[in-house]
C-alpha cells in the first residue's frame, strides 16, 4: 500500500478539543449549548447515528436529547413538534435524521426547520447562503471533508475535483463548496452521476476523488490517478460470516487496490463519519453562540 491513510479520527478529536474552551466561555456565561435529534422509525442505522452524536455531545460538556417517535407518526404531529423545537429557547440546535419514513415529506419538513437552528445545514436558507458564498450553516458532512483536506495539507485551490453522487447531504453540496471563490475552494469541480458516461475516465482525471454514491467497493484502483486523494463517503454493509456482527463496513472505493495508486485515502470506518459528527458539534456551538448574543 502506498497511500497515506487520513485519520479522520484524529481531526475529529483536534475539532472537539478546539470547540471546548468556547463551551466552556459559554458556560460561564450560564449557557450550556444544547442540541436535539428527533428520530422517527426504527432504522437500526439511524439509531446508531444518532446515538453517537448524543454521546459525543454529552462528553463535550454540552446538552443533548434524542426525541424519538414511531414509525406511523404523520406530518402534522411532527410540524407541531418542529414548531416547538423552533419555540424552545432552551434548544440551539436540532436535526431530523433521515431517511425519514416514506410516507413523511422530508424537505417539507425540512422548511419549517428555524434556520437559525438547523445545525445539519440542510434548510433552504442555508443552502442559499452557502451557495452564495455567505455561509452560516454548512451541511456536516462537506464541511467536514474539507475540513479533513485541509487539516491533512492538501492543496484544494486549483486542481480538479471529481465527485461521484449528486445527493443533498453529500455530493451536491460538496460541489458547491469545493468550487467557491474561496482558500478552501477554487478547486475545478465535476459532479457525476447515475447518468454520466463513462465515470472511470472522468475518475482518472481527479486530483481529488470524492465518493459518495453508496456502492460498496466499486470504484478500483485502475480508476485512479497515481497519487490522488480519495475521499471515501460511502458507508455500506457487506454481509461477513467471520464477523460477530455478520456484516462488515466497507466505502464506495476498493481499499485494496485504490490504496496502491492514490497519494492519500480516507478510511472507512475512521474517516468521514467522525468529521460529520465533530461539524455537528461545531454548528450547535456556533448555533447558542449567535443565539445568545443576540440583544
Ligand atoms: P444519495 O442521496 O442516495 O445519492 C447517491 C448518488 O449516487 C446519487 O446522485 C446517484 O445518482 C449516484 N449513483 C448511484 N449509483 C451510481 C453509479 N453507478 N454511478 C454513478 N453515480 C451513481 O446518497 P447520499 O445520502 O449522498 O449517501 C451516499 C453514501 O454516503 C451512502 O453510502 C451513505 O451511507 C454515505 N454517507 C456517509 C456519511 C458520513 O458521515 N460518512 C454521511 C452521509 C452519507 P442519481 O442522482 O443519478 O440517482
Amino acid at each position: 500500500m502506498s497511500a497515506k491513510i487520513i485519520d479522520g479520527k484524529a481531526i475529529a478529536a483536534q475539532i472537539r478539543s478546539e470547540l471546548t474552551e468556547r463551551i466552556s466561555e459559554l458556560k460561564r456565561k450560564g449557557i450550556t449549548p444544547r442540541l436535539a435529534a428527533v428520530l422517527v422509525g426504527d432504522d437500526p442505522a439511524s439509531a446508531v447515528y444518532v446515538g453517537t452524536k448524543k454521546k459525543t455531545a454529552d462528553a463535550m460538556g454540552m446538552a443533548s436529547e434524542v426525541i424519538e417517535r414511531p414509525a406511523r407518526t404523520s406530518f402534522a404531529e411532527l410540524e407541531t413538534l418542529i414548531r416547538e423545537l423552533n419555540a424552545r429557547k432552551d434548544l440551539h440546535g436540532y436535526i431530523v435524521q433521515s431517511p425519514l419514513p416514506d410516507h413523511l415529506d422530508e424537505a417539507a419538513l425540512v422548511d419549517l426547520i428555524d434556520p437559525a437552528k438547523d445545525i445539519d445545514g440542510f434548510h433552504p436558507e442555508n443552502v442559499g447562503a452557502m451557495t452564495l458564498g455567505f455561509p452560516r450553516f454548512l451541511p456536516c458532512t462537506p464541511a467536514g471533508i474539507v475540513e479533513l483536506l485541509v487539516r491533512s495539507g492538501i492543496k484544494i485551490p486549483g486542481t480538479e475535483t471529481v465527485i461521484l453522487g449528486r445527493g443533498n447531504i453529500v455530493g451536491r453540496p460538496m460541489s458547491i463548496l469545493l468550487s467557491l471563490k474561496s482558500p478552501k475552494g477554487d478547486s475545478t469541480v465535476t459532479l457525476c452521476h447515475s447518468r454520466t458516461r463513462d465515470l472511470a475516465a472522468h475518475c482518472r482525471r481527479a486530483d481529488i476523488l470524492i465518493l459518495a454514491m453508496g456502492r460498496p467497493e466499486s470504484v478500483t484502483g485502475d480508476m485512479i490517478k497515481p497519487g490522488a486523494t480519495v475521499i471515501d463517503v460511502g458507508i455500506n454493509r457487506v454481509d461477513d460470516s467471520s464477523t460477530p456482527k455478520g456484516y462488515r463496513l466497507v466505502g464506495d472505493a476498493h481499499f485494496p487496490s485504490v490504496s496502491e495508486v492514490a497519494g492519500a485515502i480516507t478510511p472507512v470506518p475512521g474517516g468521514v463519519g467522525p468529521m460529520t459528527v465533530a461539524m455537528l458539534m461545531s454548528n450547535t456551538v456556533m448555533a447558542a453562540e449567535a443565539q445568545t448574543s443576540r440583544p
